[in-house]
């Protein structure tokens, strides 16, 4: 369907220059094009159109960009600065992120299709954070001595980086989920070889330029665009010693299982059917706001939105008006547009997924209470959709939906909620709302979840780690705990006799 460029007028300057191309790897400080010359299309989800055509990053390329992280690492270009220039490298890539990040908004609203005032408040702005709080750590990387039984033997460690890291991230917060990987893998003193998604590469590619504009030494990090045979060539090269995914659980338990065999590290951050509880006593205005922003952020397509909505017999008919009126008022446009509040889904594909359990929930007997549609015209819209369920084993209350389509569910009893709520495969998040402080812990501790929020939704920060229980995934990024994933121990014996 795919004709000319089309870039849309709200553009500005340098994100039209930026995005109109020519797009080129970045590999070892060198801008290229793909060794075979091929390339794949990046769309416009907003009206379906051709932004530009990108490198398709192939075997040779994926061979060639860790060769150049492992030389990068083995010359100890990265490690080998001092812990406080590191610390200096990072905050001027925060810097520049900051100082381009009018073109880095504009360019994840164009290539993702997310609202541009959040593409920036949100999205833009927490990467440079990301990277900055990452930059406060090189300096803070610190073996300890042990008091070993044996005497004259002085003992102690080492945190030393794990190598190449190999970064495979997602489409729905493209900068963001490169941000929380470059971050500490830098911090750490590793070198990198980041794949974004094929269908949002451009800001990642932006990203790689700015590094090197930054003073990052040539082969720190390194940018490829490809799709899931690059990112499964990546995974699989030898060359590359951690693997970090984010992406959907099916691909995650391919990577784990093959990063088990080849006894690479692996951290995986995957799906969620995360619950969001509103319990009697809550503040139900905030509540009502709480879960809708939870399902319709970023229509719906978030690892950690709030799908499923139980709410007590007694407020479910006022929660679900609430819902219902506020899903009605929603602006669904193009990201670009200055009052879109829901923009398009990632793409057709994406659309016809998100269609395909929509129809599922009315075959399979919920009841719809509100959107459903698709909007007419160009481009990959989907309502806000709102589900009434009784029952939890429905298709739309199991699967992972990635889109804009909320599933509510009455319950009657605390111990029964908590039992529902982890009646999943998945454990990324839980929500409770309630004004009662007792319930709200008692049910922290109940829930199976890696983020539990009282009275609030998607609340994070880069030192609070982040990651899923059960089949959301394995390992915490962020903070203490997302730093160590790229550090290796190493204990040190010396005979002082
Ligand atoms: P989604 O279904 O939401 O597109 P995926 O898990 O397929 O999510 O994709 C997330 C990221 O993983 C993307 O960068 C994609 O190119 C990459 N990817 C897809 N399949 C594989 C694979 N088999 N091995 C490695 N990376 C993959």
């Amino acid at each position: 369907m795919t004709t000319a460029q089309a870039l849309p007028d709200a553009l500005s300057e340098p994100a039209r220059a930026f995005a109109a191309g020519p797009h080129r790897l970045v590999i070892g400080g060198e801008r290229l094009e793909a060794a075979d010359g091929r390339t794949f299309e990046t769309l416009d989800p907003a009206t379906g159109r051709l932004i530009a055509a990108v490198p398709y990053a192939g075997a040779e390329d994926v061979d060639r960009a860790v060769r150049a992280a492992r030389e990068a690492f083995e010359d100890r270009r990265w490690t080998g600065i001092s812990a406080a220039a590191r610390t200096s490298a990072m905050l001027a890539f925060a810097d520049a992120i900051d100082a381009k990040a009018d073109e880095l908004a504009e360019l994840e609203s164009l290539d993702n299709g997310k609202p541009l005032k959040l593409a920036k408040r949100v999205d833009v702005k927490l990467a440079a954070e990301h990277i900055r709080y990452f930059a406060s750590w090189p300096t803070h990387i610190t073996g300890e001595v042990l008091p070993v039984a044996q005497r004259g033997m002085h003992c102690y460690t080492r945190k030393e980086p794990v190598g190449v890291a190999g970064q495979i991230i997602p489409w729905n917060f493209p900068i963001l989920m490169a941000a929380w990987k470059i971050g500490p893998a830098l911090a750490a003193g590793c070198t990198i070889v980041l794949k974004p998604a094929e269908q949002t590469p451009l800001t990642a590619l932006r990203l790689g330029e700015l590094a090197l504009e930054a003073g990052l030494p040539e082969g720190v990090l390194n940018v490829i665009t490809g799709d899931g045979d690059t990112g499964a060539a990546l995974v699989d090269h030898p060359g590359v010693d951690k693997i970090a995914f984010t992406g959907s659980t099916v691909v995650g338990r391919e990577i784990g299982g093959k990063a088990g065999r080849a006894l690479k590290r692996v951290t995986l951050e995957l799906g969620g059917k995360s619950p969001n509880i509103i319990l009697p006593d809550a503040d139900l205005e905030q509540a009502v706001r709480g879960a809708y922003q939870a399902i319709y952020y970023n229509a719906g397509q978030a690892c950690n939105a709030g799908s499923r909505l139980f709410v007590h017999s007694d407020q479910y008919d006022d929660v679900m008006s609430g819902l219902i009126e506020a899903a009605g008022k929603a602006r669904i446009g193009p990201g670009l547009d200055p009052g879109t509040q829901i923009g398009p889904l990632i793409s057709a594909e994406q659309e016809q997924r998100v269609r395909g359990y929509i129809e599922k929930g009315k075959d399979e007997g919920a009841e719809l209470l509100t959107g459903g549609d698709s909007l007419e015209g160009d481009g990959w819209f989907v309502e806000p959709t709102l589900f009434s369920a009784t029952s939890d084993d429905l298709t739309i209350a199991r699967e992972e939906i990635f889109g804009p389509v909320l599933v509510a569910l009455p319950y009657d009893s605390i111990e029964e909620v908590a039992r529902r709520a982890n009646d999943t495969e998945y454990g990324l998040a839980a929500g409770v709302w309630t004004r009662d402080i007792a319930k709200a812990h008692q049910l922290a501790a109940l829930l199976r979840a890696g983020d539990i929020w009282i009275n609030t939704w998607s609340a994070g920060d880069p030192s609070a780690p982040f990651g899923g229980f059960k089949a959301s995934g394995v390992g915490r990024e962020h903070g203490r705990e997302g730093l160590e994933a790229y550090l290796e121990n190493k204990t040190v014996w010396v005979n002082l006799g």
